[in-house]
C-alpha cells in the first residue's frame, strides 16, 4: 500500500525541531514523511512566536502550503497559535492546537481519527511531556531535556505559551541516547531553558552531564544562562568522553540598566567572570551570546556600551535580535524605539559581529579542527560543523563522519582547506 505524504513544517528553535521529531516518530508509522515544503495530502505546521516576524512566518506558511496543494489540510501546532489561534483560521486548516498535545495530534493523525475544531488543545502541562521517541532527519541530533520556563525575562512571551520549567525523567533521556548514538555522531542537549534543568527534580544540568559521561558521541549544548556556569558544569563537561567547547551563553544586552529592565538576573561584570571561567578551561572555546538591540528604554550611551561590552568579550558570534514587542509581556507595554534608530543599531551591532566572526574565524586557521561533515553542494563541497562551532567545506567530507581538517583560509561564513 502507498503510504500518504505528509510535511511537518517547523518554524523556531531546537526545542521546536525536536517535537516535530518527536511527531514524526509517530507519524512515519502510516505516512510517508518529510520535513520539507513539498508536495503532500497533510501538513503540520510548528509554528514559533519568539518574534512578530517568526510569528508572520508561521502564517505565511500557509499561503506557501496552498501555493503547492491548494487541497492540502493543514493542522496548526506550536507557540504562534498557542499565543493567538486565530490568526490561523483560514481556508486549508483544518485544526489548531498550541504548544502540548503534539504526540497527542500525530496519534491521532495515524489512527486518522475525525478532527473536530472545536475540540482543539490549549492547555499548558504541568508534567514532562514525554514522546515514543525521536526521527530526527538531521545529522546533529537534538535531545530535549527540558521544557518551559520560570524566568519572565520582561520582552519574553515564551513562558506564557510553555510554561512552568519541567525536566524530563534522566532515565528516559538515557534511553533515547541509548539509540542516538547508534546513529548520530553529534548529540545537542536542548530546553527552553536548558539552566533550568533540575529545579523541578532535585538534580541540575552538571548532574545530568555527568551521568553522560559513558556515552560515545560529541556533546554538544544548547543555549544556557550565565548563572548556571560555575566549575562543577564546567568539570562535568570535561568529564565527557568528547565535549563540544562552544558555550552559546545569552547575554541580551550589554549594559547594567538594560539588563534590570529585562528582568535579567546578573551584570555584565557577572557574565565576563563567567566567560573567564570558561576560558580557564577551553582557551580556544567559542562563546556565542545572542544580544537584542533596541530594546524600548536603551538609550544611545547604553547601546554604545552594549558594542563596547560586546567587543571587550571576543565573542565568536552573535546572534542580534531586533527587539520585538510582544503583547502580554512586561516590556510590551513600554513604546518602542522608532524605526530608523532601530534599523541603524542593528546594523552597527552587525558590524561588531562581523568583525568578531572574523577575528575568531582568523584565529582558527592552521588549527587543527574535528568537523562534523552534514551536506554536500552540487559540486561536491561538503560542509560541517567544528566542536567550537565553526563552519567548515572541504572536498574531502563525509555524511554523518568526524574528519580533522586543518583549515587554511578563510571561504564563504567559515573556513576551508
Ligand atoms: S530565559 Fe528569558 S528569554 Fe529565555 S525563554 Fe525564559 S523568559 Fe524567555
Amino acid at each position: 500500500m502507498i503510504k500518504k505524504k505528509i510535511v511537518v513544517y517547523t518554524h523556531g528553535c531546537k526545542v521546536n525541531q525536536y517535537d516535530s521529531d518527536a511527531m514524526l516518530k509517530i507519524l512515519q508509522q502510516a505516512f510517508d514523511v518529510s520535513d520539507e515544503l513539498e508536495m503532500a495530502e497533510q501538513y503540520i505546521i510548528n509554528t514559533c512566536a519568539v518574534t512578530a516576524e517568526a510569528e508572520r512566518k508561521s502564517r505565511q506558511t500557509v499561503t506557501k502550503i496552498l501555493k503547492i496543494n491548494s487541497d492540502a489540510k493543514i493542522y496548526v501546532c506550536g507557540c504562534a497559535s498557542q499565543r493567538d489561534a486565530m490568526q490561523f483560521e483560514r481556508d486549508g486548516v483544518v485544526y489548531v492546537s498550541g504548544t502540548d498535545g503534539k504526540i497527542a495530534l500525530a496519534k491521532a493523525l495515524v489512527s486518522s481519527e475525525e478532527f473536530d475544531k472545536k475540540a482543539s488543545n490549549f492547555s499548558i502541562g504541568k508534567e514532562y511531556e514525554e514522546n515514543e521517541g525521536v526521527l530526527s532527519l538531521r545529522t546533529r541530533h537534538y535531545i530535549k531535556v527540558q521544557e518551559g520556563c520560570n524566568n519572565f525575562c520582561s520582552y519574553c512571551i515564551i513562558p506564557y505559551l510553555r510554561g512552568r520549567s519541567r525536566s524530563r525523567n534522566i532515565d528516559n533521556i538515557k534511553k533515547e541516547l541509548d539509540e542516538a548514538v547508534k546513529v548520530a555522531k553529534e548529540i545537542v542537549l536542548t530546553g527552553i531553558n536548558l539552566s533550568a534543568y533540575g529545579l523541578d527534580n532535585g538534580s541540575s544540568i552538571a548532574e545530568l552531564i555527568s551521568e553522560l559521561k559513558d556515552y560515545d558521541a560529541r556533546f554538544r549544548l544548547g543555549s544556557l544562562e550565565v548563572g548556571v556556569m560555575d566549575k562543577v558544569l564546567l568539570d562535568a563537561t570535561k568529564a565527557l568522553k568528547d565535549f563540544c567547547p562552544h558555550f552559546h551563553l545569552s547575554l541580551q544586552s550589554g549594559d547594567d540598566v538594560t539588563l534590570k529592565k529585562m528582568n535579567r538576573h546578573y551584570t555584565t561584570e557577572d557574565y565576563a567572570r563567567a566567560v573567564d571561567l570558561i576560558r580557564e578551561y577551553y582557551p580556544n572555546g567559542a562563546i556565542t551570546t545572542d544580544i537584542i538591540v533596541g530594546f524600548p528604554t536603551e538609550t544611545e550611551e547604553q547601546f554604545e556600551g552594549s558594542k563596547a561590552f560586546a567587543r571587550k568579550i571576543k565573542f565568536s558570534d552573535i546572534h542580534c535580535f531586533p527587539y520585538s514587542s510582544r503583547n502580554g509581556t512586561v516590556a510590551g507595554k513600554l513604546h518602542t524605539l522608532d524605526k530608523a534608530t532601530m534599523d541603524r543599531r542593528t546594523k552597527e551591532m552587525g558590524e561588531v559581529k562581523r568583525e568578531l566572526v572574523n577575528d575568531y574565524l582568523t584565529a582558527q586557521i592552521g588549527v587543527p579542527l574535528n568537523v562534523l561533515f552534514e551536506t554536500v553542494d552540487k559540486d561536491g563541497i561538503w560542509c560541517g560543523h567544528t566542536e567550537n562551532y565553526v563552519k567548515v567545506y572541504s572536498k574531502n567530507g563525509e555524511k554523518n563522519t568526524i574528519k580533522t581538517v586543518v583549515p587554511a583560509r578563510l571561504y564563504l561564513d567559515g573556513l576551508c582547506e
